[in-house]
């Protein structure tokens, strides 16, 4: 029997198989913006988040303990960001997931990423990506979309979020140093959200 857990940790496998794949194209884009971590600290974070799943806690508890394991582990601004979005998602996990607690626990998330972070959509952060996966998740809630279709047209979303950041000027974060040098290059978290987004899709790869 596939427990809910066992789908948490298939998912948390599937990301840290992709970030192991992409560390290097993550760390290169955090060169040209910051300094050339953003790769090495994701994966650190999803290996101690894979690691921090206990099988007899509940779906809701091991999302926060995968917030718990980023905020400990990345070092990076973005270990606390991405952390608390999965600490705030965790308040609001529903099991079996559907599109709808999908939905709600992302934008729980994103709040908490905000509240945090007070970055904006159009800052270049990985915001940029995870508001427009939110927006879609909610559209598909609206119009009864099942949850497979749902994640293929969020990682759509995603991907068309993650690009958007290529010409804006960083406002937060260390890439908000460089000003207007920062036009041109896409936003390493951004991507790595993208990324993130994209194994939903139990099929990725
Ligand atoms: P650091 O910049 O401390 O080395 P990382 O390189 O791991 O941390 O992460 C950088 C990423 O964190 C950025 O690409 C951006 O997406 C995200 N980030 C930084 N500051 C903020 C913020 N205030 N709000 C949202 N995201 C942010
Ligand atoms: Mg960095
Ligand atoms: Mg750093």
């Amino acid at each position: 029997m596939t427990t809910d857990n066992d789908v948490i940790r298939d998912w948390l496998e599937r990301a840290t198989a992709v970030l192991e794949e992409h560390a290097a194209e993550l760390d290169e884009l955090d060169r040209a913006v910051g300094d050339g971590d953003h790769g090495t600290n994701m994966l650190r974070g999803f290996r101690a988040a894979l690691d921090s799943v206990v099988a007899d806690d509940s779906p809701a508890r091991n999302i926060k303990h995968v917030g718990m394991a980023l905020v400990s582990n990345v070092g990076g601004a973005s270990g606390p960001l991405f952390g608390t979005f999965f600490l705030r998602a965790g308040q609001a996990w529903g099991s079996p997931v559907s599109t709808a607690s999908l939905a709600r626990a992302m934008r729980l998330g994103l709040e908490g990423v905000v509240a945090r972070g007070k970055a904006e959509v159009g800052d270049a952060t990985m915001v940029d990506t995870l508001a427009p996966t939110i927006e879609s998740l909610e559209a598909s809630v609206a119009a009864d979309v099942d949850l497979q279709d749902a994640i293929g047209e969020a990682v759509a979303a995603a991907q068309e979020g993650a690009e958007s950041t290529r010409p804006l000027v960083a406002r937060r974060g260390r890439a908000s140093y460089l000003g207007e040098r920062s036009i041109g290059h896409l936003d390493p978290g951004a991507v790595s959200a993208s990324l993130l987004v994209s194994t939903l899709s139990a099929d990725h790869d």
